[in-house]
């Protein structure tokens, strides 16, 4: 997992985490990355990872991946996410928030929250990520 700083076009500032950053750029580029702030999706990585040096540089100049590439990324996370994470529903923002405070275990879960109390857990810093929508099937 990597934790990115990452900004708006508003100039919010805010942490997510990532599977990886690749995963990033894939959220990213289908606009599946949002400001808890203001909802936009023109977010970017604030600052640069630190550390990176020139012979990981080549690693970055590979092609962009196609559309379709980008969506079995998406869904690949998504299934992940699926399948690592229990559905605890409406009560999300409440399991969250007694982990964060080491009331309950730390167990990986998924659920609802309205952009309300995205906010607010996200303001107390306890780091959530969306999980992308289900993807349109194909013909
Ligand atoms: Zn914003």
């Amino acid at each position: 997992m990597i934790r990115y700083a990452l900004r708006c076009d508003q100039a919010h500032d805010f942490d997510m985490w990532f599977a990886d950053s690749d995963t990033f750029d894939a959220l990213a580029r289908a606009s599946h990355v949002s400001c808890p702030e203001c909802g936009s999706t023109a977010v970017t990585k604030a600052l640069m990872a630190p550390g990176v040096t020139k012979s990981q540089k080549s690693q970055a100049m590979t092609n962009t991946p196609a559309p379709r590439e980008i969506a079995k990324m998406i869904t690949e996370y998504r299934t992940k996410v699926m399948a690592e994470t229990t559905d605890v529903g409406r009560k999300f923002p409440e399991q969250v928030r007694d982990m964060h405070e080491g009331l309950i275990d730390h167990t990986p879960i998924r659920g609802q929250a309205t952009p309300d109390e995205a906010k607010s857990l996200v303001e107390d810093g306890i780091g959530i990520l969306p999980v992308p929508p289900e993807p349109p099937k194909e013909n």
